[in-house]
Formats: structure tokens, C-alpha cells, sequence
């Protein structure tokens, strides 16, 4: 078994049949002994189990057949899922709202006075301010032509 059919299956929650090799769905990954629809012996295992048993073979092999990743990914989504929510008040207060990207596109950074920061809109030259905030960072409140 490869290590996405691995992962694969542990995903679907299947179970494998000791005893006549049956793969077996509705299986935690951590599944011992269930009994298998198909030869009614309590031999059905899940993946994760097969794997810790040694009975499970898996190229190329898995450090960790507990993906240590998976936490920071969900946690990544999150955050991003929080910024956009964020992102989303932000623009209801202030109009327009740059993220770091979007405004090294528009302007260029003269300087920083926080919570403000004197910037240059490129396509015209006119030089104004915006209001920052750190984590996530987002500019908003763009003030042109005053300077
Ligand atoms: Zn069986």
C-alpha cells in the first residue's frame, strides 16, 4: 500500500479483514477485532491499527502515521478564515483595505509613523497616508493629496 492509499483509506475509515483480506468501511482508524461482513470472523482492523500492529506495509514508509501537519494546516485555515472575516470589518469601517501585496502594487512606502504610514500612490505620484495594523497586516483609511 502506498502512503496516499494509506492515508486514503484511514481518511474513509476502512478496515482491513485479517482473516480474508476483506476492506471493510466504517472503520476507525484505530478499529481492533470488529467483526467483518464478509466472513463474519472479528478480525477487521483499522488502518492506523494494521500499520501500529506492523501488519500494514507502507511505501514509502510514514514517519509518523499520525500526520503532524494536519493541526498546523487546520490552524493556518483558520486563521486565514479569521483574517478575511477580519478583513471584512475593517473594509465596513473604513472602505478600501490593502493587504501587504495590494499595496506594493499601488503605492510606495516612504515611511512609517505608526499607526499610520506615509505612502506614494504609484500610478499618479500623490503622496498621502494610510492607517496600518500589524497581525494580520492590513493598510485602510488612505487619505491622499494632504501632504
Ligand atoms: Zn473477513
Amino acid at each position: 500500500m502506498t502512503s496516499s492509499e494509506y492515508q486514503q483509506s484511514r481518511n474513509d475509515n476502512m478496515g482491513i479483514c485479517r482473516a480474508c483480506g476483506y476492506e471493510q468501511s466504517g472503520c476507525e482508524p484505530d478499529a481492533r477485532g470488529y467483526e467483518c461482513e464478509e466472513c463474519g470472523q472479528k478480525a477487521v482492523y483499522g488502518t492506523e491499527e494494521l500499520l501500529m500492529m506492523g501488519k500494514l506495509e507502507v511505501d514509502p514508509p510514514l514517519d509518523n502515521p499520525h500526520d503532524e501537519t494536519e493541526g498546523f494546516r487546520r490552524e493556518m485555515i483558520a486563521e486565514q478564515q479569521a483574517n478575511i472575516k477580519f478583513r471584512k470589518i475593517l473594509e465596513a469601517d473604513h472602505g478600501q483595505v490593502w493587504d501587504t501585496d495590494q499595496l506594493r502594487e499601488e503605492f510606495e512606502v516612504i515611511g512609517f509613523m505608526a499607526p499610520f504610514v506615509a505612502v506614494k500612490r504609484i500610478s499618479d505620484g500623490v503622496k498621502g497616508s494610510m492607517m496600518f495594523q500589524h497581525s494580520p497586516r492590513f493598510y485602510y483609511n488612505w487619505v491622499g493629496g494632504d501632504y
